[in-house]
């Protein structure tokens, strides 16, 4: 049995990971704002160090996989929140665990991207280039500038996806694993509360998959219990759609 870090483990997509990985025997540490494990704020760097400080302290340095889902939708508080937490909260946590990842030997990670962030694949916005050159100043300012927190949205999945998959590249060959999972619309919390958004809300309600449905987190979960698993030894830095069909709907000639 493996010890496990899951971010957001408190509502939505996290909690249904969370319930899947300990009825299969595994040990978690759950983190997240309160009613956690390691409460702590991902959005900032001194939150983001104490919750690996914690991490490492509740897993002896030595663990066996993290997934990161954490994330704040397009009603944040703020627009620079989204970045803060979607993509450095995420980064910045990874980053801080991959020496304890590496030492259990068979260290694996999945992302909680979006299929959001797909649509980016085209024009990366230049918001999501100083994600990836790890600028999270002039990241969050030039979202607060561009002012949509659609776009920061999009642009902070977007390059989520891109960081996991170049850093799956560098995990390789250190026998270790990175996947991203993209969820299409799955009703939790963060759904809820973008569907009920004077500004957002028609086109939320407006984007569904083919299949005629949002999915439930469970759904999200099936996809994190296979790619922790030794049934997906030789997956490695994939994005996992698991959207009812909406980006073959939207893009089916790019993969
Ligand atoms: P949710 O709101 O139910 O859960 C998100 C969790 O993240 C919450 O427990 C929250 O407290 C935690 N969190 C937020 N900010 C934090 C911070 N600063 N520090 C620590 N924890 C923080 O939302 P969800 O829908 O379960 O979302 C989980 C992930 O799935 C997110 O990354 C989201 O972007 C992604 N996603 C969701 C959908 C959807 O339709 N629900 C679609 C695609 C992707």
């Amino acid at each position: 049995m493996s010890t496990i870090a899951v971010t957001g483990a408190a509502s939505g997509i996290g909690a249904a990971v969370c319930k899947h990985l300990e009825a299969a025997g595994h040990t978690l540490i759950r983190v997240d704002l309160r009613n956690a494990d390691v409460n702590a704020d991902l959005s900032s760097s001194e939150g983001r160090q104490a919750a690996i400080e914690q991490t490492l302290s509740a897993c002896n340095n030595q663990l066996d996989a993290v997934v990161a889902c954490a994330g704040v939708g397009v009603t944040a508080p703020s627009i620079g929140l989204i970045v803060g937490v979607n993509y450095f909260g995420v980064t910045e946590y990874l980053n801080g665990l991959e020496d304890a990842l590496s030492a259990s030997g068979k260290g694996t990670a999945v992302i909680i991207g979006s299929v959001a962030g797909s649509h980016m694949v085209a024009t990366p916005h230049p918001m999501a280039e100083a994600m990836l050159d790890n600028d999270e100043t002039k990241a969050r300012q030039m979202a607060e500038e561009f002012g949509d927190p659609a776009a920061a949205y999009a642009a902070s999945k977007y390059a989520v996806t891109v960081f996991g998959r170049r850093k799956s590249v560098e995990w390789g060959k250190r026998g270790m694993r990175l996947n991203i999972i993209a969820p299409g619309a799955v009703e939790t919390p963060l759904h809820q509360a973008s569907k009920e958004d004077a500004r957002f809300g028609e086109a939320v309600k407006n984007f569904v998959a083919p299949m005629g449905r949002a999915g439930i987190p469970d759904e999200i979960a099936h996809g994190v219990d296979f790619l922790l698993s030794d049934k997906s030894a030789f997956v490695n830095g994939s994005v996992l759609f698991i959207d009812g069909g909406m980006d073959a709907m939207v893009r089916a000639n790019k993969f």
